[in-house]
Parts: structure tokens; sequence; C-alpha cells
């Protein structure tokens, strides 16, 4: 592409260097030749694709700070209790054992995004990721009200940052910024710290450092994120435009540029196609791209080119839809394709992970035991009597105290002439989601013994009437 093509009028916030440049194909808009940052001042935008996304963005955010507040089964209704090394969700609890459900869960996500976006792009870029969700749901709207719209904080920027009222706005957008971060921060943290312990913390944490500790990164990671980083996260770090490239085919419905209704693009209304060369689909860009130059990794699906050049298409009196949902194959042949064969086989994984997560949760014991052999030697022989020692432990996995039983099972050893258990204590609580270790020993006469003969102990949780065997071996010389 020729240095010409690239020149636009000023576009850029410092007003100095990016006012030469326009978005192409082959450099990254927000990121100078010489590597400097071009910061981007988004044109603001209304329409229908605004309004829903606005309503979901909010809807999202609802949830998310009141998830940890709302009581399901007496737990909060999501809480990561790092300390007791359990999680509760919609009422059941999960401990360190469950882990493994997690492989299930995060399998799964990542299909489903893969569905999602082999369905409808960048979807969960444009509607559901906390990045785009706070930036464009909370903190662009305050900056818009107050440091005004894009041509005011251009102008003001170009003139040395628009005196002592520019700053005090600064300063005002700055501090909002701080304090949204802050509660958000706090917000996040209520998933690994009870609400009501966190209720009695904010604002001073009087000696909890751990948890302001915590708060304070999290609202620096915010503040930096949304105040400067902005689009830079979903551009440098986030892998998942890259991998968008692999996921899409012709099929999938994308937010694009109907070429064959907008070219030639042309400043005049009667001649030539729809497209009136305005720009206005790139000054609302987020990250700073031009729609027309096609598919780019650049884009998030936020839909803001849709609702502005829906907007310009009502003023010139054209139909709506030049930039649009829709398939490669829609813009190129009227016609799409929703469902296609890479649906129903991400579909049939699906089900099956959630199936295979459903029967793993639903089937998961309410206690927990591993039985061990004694450090050192595996038996002693005393009086001509051989006795193996042992090590129960026992973890309660519910959110209730439990008494439990140990006993030993009826059949092989018990049978046995001379055979004694001894088990200290046979009948003790453990109380919610916590553990226990006990000893037990099993003693054998000489005259009795058959090499490696099996066993059981029969542990009972006398609150819940559940039993379970565990199987052991006798060892003997
Ligand atoms: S908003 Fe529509 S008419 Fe204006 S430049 Fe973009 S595509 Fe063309
Ligand atoms: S090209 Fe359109 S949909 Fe994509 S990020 Fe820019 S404004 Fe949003």
């Amino acid at each position: 592409m020729s240095d010409e093509s690239h020149e636009t009028t000023a576009d850029n916030a410092d007003g100095q260097r990016s006012h030469k440049r326009k978005p192409d194909l082959d450099t990254v808009y927000t990121i100078n030749p010489d590597g400097s940052r071009n910061v981007l001042q988004v044109a603001d935008v209304r329409g229908r694709w605004t309004v829903r996304k606005y309503f979901f963005y909010y809807f999202l955010i609802a949830v998310y700070v009141a998830a940890p507040w709302i009581t399901v089964g007496g737990h909060p209704m999501v809480l990561v209790d790092i300390p007791a090394r359990a999680a509760y969700l919609m009422g059941a609890t999960f401990t360190n054992q469950d882990f493994h459900l997690f492989f299930f869960v995060l399998i799964g996500a990542g299909i489903g995004l893969f569905v999602a976006t082999s369905l409808f792009g960048r979807v969960w870029c444009g509607f559901a990721c906390p990045q785009t969700v706070f930036m464009e749901g909370v903190f662009r709207p305050i900056e818009r009200l107050l440091e005004g719209d894009r041509i005011a904080r251009l102008k003001r920027s170009k003139h040395g940052g628009g005196g002592a009222g520019g700053a005090l706005r600064k300063a005002a957008k700055h501090a909002a910024y701080i304090f949204l971060s802050w509660n958000f921060a706090v917000a996040f943290m209520c998933y690994f710290i009870p609400t009501r312990t966190m209720a009695t913390l904010v604002p001073f944490f009087g000696g909890h450092v751990t948890a302001l500790a915590w708060c304070l990164f999290w609202t620096a990671l915010l503040y930096f994120d949304y105040s400067w980083f902005r689009e830079q996260t979903c551009l440098i770090i986030c892998p998942y435009g890259r991998l968008q490239a692999t996921l899409v085919d012709y099929d999938t419905i994308i937010i694009g540029y109907d070429k064959k209704r907008g070219e030639p693009r042309h400043h005049g209304v009667d001649t030539g196609g729809d497209c009136i060369d305005c720009r206005r689909c790139v000054d609302v860009c987020p990250t700073g791209i031009d729609i027309r130059n096609g598919l780019q990794m650049e884009c998030i699906g936020c839909t803001n080119c849709i609702d502005a050049c829906d907007e310009i298409m009502d003023k010139i009196a054209k139909p709506r839809g030049l930039v649009r949902f829709d398939s490669s194959r829609g813009f190129e042949t009227g016609k799409s394709r929703l469902l296609r064969p890479r649906f129903f086989l991400y579909g049939a994984i699906i089900a099956v992970l959630a199936t295979l997560f459903v029967m793993r949760a639903t089937s998961r014991e309410e206690f927990q035991v591993t039985v061990m052999r004694s450090q050192g030697l595996p038996f002693t022989i005393e009086n001509g009597t051989i006795r193996n020692l042992y090590t129960l432990h026992l973890q309660n996995k519910t959110d209730r105290t439990r008494v439990f039983k140990v006993t030993p099972a009826t059949g092989a050893l018990a049978d046995h002439v001379g055979v004694e258990y001894i088990i200290p204590q046979d009948r003790f609580e453990i109380p919610a989601l916590g553990d226990r270790r006990l000893a037990a020993f099993v003693s054998m006469p000489m005259t009795s013994f058959v090499e490696s003969q099996p066993f059981a102990f029969t542990i009972t949780d006398s609150t819940g009437g559940i039993s379970q065997d565990i199987k052991v071996t006798f060892l003997g010389p």
C-alpha cells in the first residue's frame, strides 16, 4: 500500500502523529510506525445494536456484582474459599478432591467459545468479554460524560489540554475511574471472601493486609487497563483474536461491509456505490480499524460500525445494512447457511462433556477415605502374632458436621480365627469440609496367616447413613 493511501485528516488525541495515517491491513493503527501509541478518541454512536448491547452489558455487570451476595442452600451462589480449599456453586459444595471437574468446565467453555465463534464470529468479544463490557458499558460513557464527545476531546488535546477546565475534567474522570476500579475490584474479591466478611473489612481492612493488597492490586490493574491500555489488551495481549482466522469459515456470521453495494465509494450521494466515504464507521471503532478493509484480527465485533453506518444511510435515504451481520457467503451471494457439519460436531462434543460433568458432579461421594500403610516396616511380629498398622484419612466433603464410624467389614479376614482389630477411636465427628486421620491395627496369629490376604474397613457416615468399604491387604512374613 502506498504512503498516500495511509493519509487522512486528524484523528488523534495528541494531534501530532496519527493525523497522516488511516487504518490499513498492513499495520496496527493504534501503534505508530515509530512504535509509539496512537491514542484513539472513539466517537459516540447510537442505534439498535447499541441499545441491545448496553442492556446486555448492564445485565452482566448486575450479575457480576450481585452473584456473591445471593445465597443458595445457605452459601453464596458463587464462592471460592481458598483457605477452606472449597468452592460453592449454585448450592453445591466442591472440595479440592473435586478439582478434576474443572477440566470439564474449562474444556466445555473453550469448545463453547469455538462454537460461538464458528457460528457468530467474535460475539463473545463484542457482547460478553469483561474487557468490552466494562470499557464500553462503564468507562467510555464516563469519559464522554466528563470530557465531552470526540470532537471536544480532540480540540482540547490539540490546544494543550484545554487549560484549567480541561485539567479539571481529566482529574474528575480519573477520580471516577479509580473509584469504579476499586469497587469492581472489591466486587471481584467477594468471589473469594464471603460478602459478610468483606462488608466488615471495607474500607479500612483493619489487620487484613492480604485482602487489602489484593483489592489494591486489582484496582491498579483495572485502572491501568481502562484508563490507558484499553484496546491494546485485545490487540496485543488477548490470544483469542489471533485464533479467529482458524475458527471462522465462509458461513460464519461476521460484521462486514457490503463491498458489492458500497463500491465505488465516493463523496456524493447520487453516483457510484452507497458508501459516501464519510469514515463515520472508522471514527466509532474502538480498535481504530476500517471495516471496509474486510475481516481483521482487530475487529472485536462490537457492532459500533453497524449503527454508525445505518445512521448515515438513514441520513442519505439509502437502505440500512451496508455494514451488517452476514456471512462471507451472504455478502457475496446473498445466501447464508447457519447450520453446517462443524456446528453439529462441536455441539456433540459439548453435549458429551456436559453429560460427563453432570454424571460426575451428581455421583460425588459425600466423604472420601484413603488408607495408607504405616511408614517403615510393613508388619511386625511379636509373640507369634503378626501386626499391620494402617492410617485412615477421612475427608468430610459436605458443608455439615458428620459423625463417622469405622468397623471391620464382614467376610474375608474378619472370619479368620484369632484376627483382632484395634481401632482406638471408632466413632468420631468431622466438621464441615474437615478431615481426620486415625490409626487402626490389625493382628493375626502366625498360624492363621495366609499370604497377602485382602480385607476391608467399613466407614459409615452415621448422619447420612451411607457407608463405604475400603480394601487393604494384610501382609506377613
Ligand atoms: S459509515 Fe457507511 S457510508 Fe460512511 S464510510 Fe463507513 S461504510 Fe461508508
Ligand atoms: S470494525 Fe466495527 S465491529 Fe469491528 S471493532 Fe470496529 S466498530 Fe467494532
